[in-house]
């Protein structure tokens, strides 16, 4: 018998009524013949409102318990979908992260899943239950509950659908399917049938929310064919997949930006030998992830600027870090800027076409906008400009690639 995951997001299981509502999809999918594993989010609004009340007792708080609270949305998930199918006449039973187990590292707030044991599982699905399974928990190396970040409900589904052998996974979310950017700020955006991993991958970590970046990642080592859909109407979604199963290809796919950013400027660092392993080893260690990094020539050989970006989250982190080691890295002053974005461009025709870069500058350039910053790799551009040129940039950046729905 074949096994098929469905995913559903908050907002798929954010009322009682569409909880039932999944229920009726889920056994669609068990009436059609296969075993089903279903992944919950937590109800839409519910994992905010518990990363809230832990900031308002400490904006520091002790990640552990970071996890225990947040960890909750999607026990009640979990536990209300199984019996919403069994209220259908389906066997079900929920599986927290820790009863699978779902094994992860101990980077607790965005922990890494490891393993995940299947056994038992399969035992149940072979009986004929449904598994419904709490989505963005796994088990720590000490025992505790993690989280795997933001939106890790779709790895967490993603790595079932792997460990499982899957025939699909299929996401269902509040859009219908992967777009060329952001419909509601671009509003000729396209909905796209396919796209290859690897731009998916791009998308995700460049902003685009629809998927969790690890999801992807996974799903490309695992070749786990990721669908993404809409749980609220019957329309084909858009499959994520090799790029030899595409067959009109465009040099731009997509076009992603971030909010989630902000730019750190250290002025007058010792320009010599150590210094940037200086600065970034500790944000490594405090887990601050950094990104786009510029340095300056120095004018007088001695000192220079140094200019980085981090996620939003994690700037007062960062700034608390980089101000503890002031007394080795000898910078003047540290600039703070969370007003900027970050606009992407994505495409695996960028391989083997030149210009896309230029293309990106020259659209910026007439529309007057600055770039602060430019970062690029084999299948992306990324700029990053002030934030009030969002809808700006997209919108021309759009149209330049010839992404505009006709
Ligand atoms: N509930 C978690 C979040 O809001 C995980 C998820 O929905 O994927 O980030
Ligand atoms: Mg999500």
């Amino acid at each position: 018998m074949a096994c098929v995951v469905q995913k559903f997001g908050g907002t798929s299981v954010g009322s009682i009524d569409r909880i039932r509502n999944v229920a009726r999809r889920v056994k669609a999918e068990v009436d059609a013949g296969n075993q089903v594993v279903v992944v919950v989010s937590a109800m839409s609004g519910v994992t905010n409102q518990l990363v809230e009340y832990c900031a308002q007792i400490a904006p520091l708080c002790d990640q552990k318990e970071y996890d225990s609270v947040v960890a909750t949305g999607e026990q009640v998930t979990s536990g209300l979908l199984a019996i919403a199918l069994q209220e259908l006449g389906i066997p079900a039973r929920s599986w927290l992260g820790w009863q699978l187990p779902l094994r992860s590292d101990d980077a607790h707030g965005k922990a890494r899943i490891l393993s995940v044991e299947t056994a038992e599982l399969r035992a149940r699905l072979d009986a004929g239950e449904v598994a419904v399974v709490a989505g963005f928990q796994g088990l720590g190396p000490d025992g505790r509950v993690t989280t795997l970040g933001r939106g890790g409900s779709d790895t967490s589904a993603v790595a079932m659908a792997a460990a499982l052998d899957a025939l699909r996974c299929d996401i269902y979310t509040d859009v219908d399917g992967v777009y060329t950017t952001d419909p509601r700020i671009v509003a000729k955006a396209r909905k796209l049938d396919k796209i290859t991993y690897e731009e998916m991958f791009e998308l995700a970590s460049l902003g685009a929310k629809v998927l969790q970046t690890r999801s992807v990642e996974m799903a490309m080592k695992y070749r786990v064919r990721l669908q993404v859909l809409s749980s609220f109407e019957d329309v084909p979604g858009t499959l994520v997949c090799d790029e030899d199963e595409i067959v009109e290809r465009q040099l731009v796919s997509g076009i992603a930006y971030s909010r989630d950013e902000a730019r750190i400027t250290l002025v007058k660092v010792a320009d010599r030998p150590g210094v940037a392993a200086a600065i970034f080893g500790p944000l490594a260690d405090a887990n601050v992830n950094v990104d786009m990094i510029v340095q300056n020539v120095s004018e007088d050989g001695s000192t220079t600027d140094l200019t980085f970006t981090v996620g939003k989250a994690d700037l007062n982190r960062a700034i608390k870090v980089l101000e503890d080691q002031r007394g080795t890295l000898h910078f003047e002053r540290l600039v703070p800027d969370s007003n900027v974005v970050k606009v992407s461009v994505i495409g695996v025709g960028m391989r083997s076409h030149a210009g896309v870069a230029q293309t990106m500058f020259r659209t910026l350039a007439e529309r007057g906008i600055n770039i602060l910053v430019i970062s690029t790799s084999e299948i992306k551009v990324s700029v990053l400009i002030a934030e009030e040129y969002t809808e700006l940039a997209l919108r021309a950046l759009h149209s330049a690639y010839g992404l505009d729905a006709g």
